[in-house]
């Protein structure tokens, strides 16, 4: 069955969606993007997601082509347009299409497009398993506060890590682990939480916002602060989180068993929390 996608004020059949080849997204990757979960049908964590599209669209001097209501509005009408219970929406503004020109140009319009993935993102093995990882250079441009499209660099280390038989990457710079592909990366020693704090270094997660809140509600510690491959080898516990996957545990890092080979109770419990909490504000 086709799905139903939003494109520019539209909601049509996925088949008749168009993008112009002049759009900038497509041509200089001059596009930013969110993805939030889907749970009963409703959005996860949708204000803090919105907040940081803002931020991004702000930091590149683009306009955003609806405000927050509307765009609000046009998720849930895709949510139900498509029956989603479960998956993620996965929301691109692009600078718009205009002659290809290395300068922002003044005329272009915005290109706004949303499309749903049904997933069980709940009753995922790998949550019970664990990942495993392996390190990599991050090789990315300097400003992954960010949220754009340019995800090559991520792909290949997806792909690398594949390879190698694990799961993901964890990309390191200076010696210091950044973040994950697609995720941001923790590591537990007692009843501290260690990760790295944030700058243009790294993607504020939104997930990484919500588990920190619930780790101090929670009376645990938290240390926002670099890590070496080295000191989460020796962790107690490792666990990476994203708004698709929640917390996910690390349970391998670069052939070396974190916290004894299995998902570790810090993380297996931040899990349950969020999924309650983000259940529950779910809009
Ligand atoms: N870092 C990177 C590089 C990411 O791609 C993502 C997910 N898009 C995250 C962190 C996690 O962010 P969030 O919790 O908002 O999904």
């Amino acid at each position: 069955m086709s799905r139903i996608v939003y494109v520019n004020g539209d909601y049509v059949p996925e088949e008749d969606a168009k993008i112009s080849v002049f759009d900038r997204g497509f041509l200089f990757a001059d596009a930013v993007y969110e993805v939030t979960s889907v749970l009963d049908g409703k959005l996860v964590d949708f204000p803090g997601h919105a907040k940081r599209l803002w931020r991004s669209l702000s930091e590149l001097e683009m306009a955003s082509p609806v405000d927050e209501d509307t765009l609000l509005a046009i998720h849930r009408e895709l949510v139900a347009r498509n029956d989603l219970t479960e998956g993620l929406v996965y929301l691109q503004v692009s600078r718009g299409a205009a002659d290809r020109d290395f300068a922002y140009p003044k005329e272009a319009k915005p290109s706004l497009v949303l499309f749903t993935q049904a997933k069980s993102v709940v009753d995922n093995p790998a949550a019970k398993t664990g990942i495993k990882v392996i390190s990599i250079e991050d090789q990315r441009w300097g400003r992954r506060d960010i949220k754009t499209v340019q995800l090559l660099y991520p792909s290949m280390g997806k792909m690398m890590a594949k390879a190698a038989g694990a799961d993901d990457a964890w990309m390191v710079e200076d010696g210091a682990v950044t973040e994950g592909t697609s995720n941001n990366a923790y590591i537990v020693k007692g009843n501290k939480i260690i990760t790295r704090q944030l700058g243009t270094e790294i993607l504020a997660g939104i997930t990484r916002a919500a588990v920190l809140r619930i780790a101090a509600e929670a009376q645990m510690q938290v240390e926002e602060r670099a890590f070496t491959i080295e000191e989460a080898q020796g962790a107690d516990e490792a666990f990476v989180t994203s708004a698709t996957t929640f917390v996910q545990p690390v349970v391998e890092i670069d052939g070396a068993a974190v916290g004894g080979g299995a998902p570790g109770p810090i993380a297996v419990r931040l899990r349950e929390i969020y999924l309650e909490e983000g259940r529950k504000a779910a809009l």
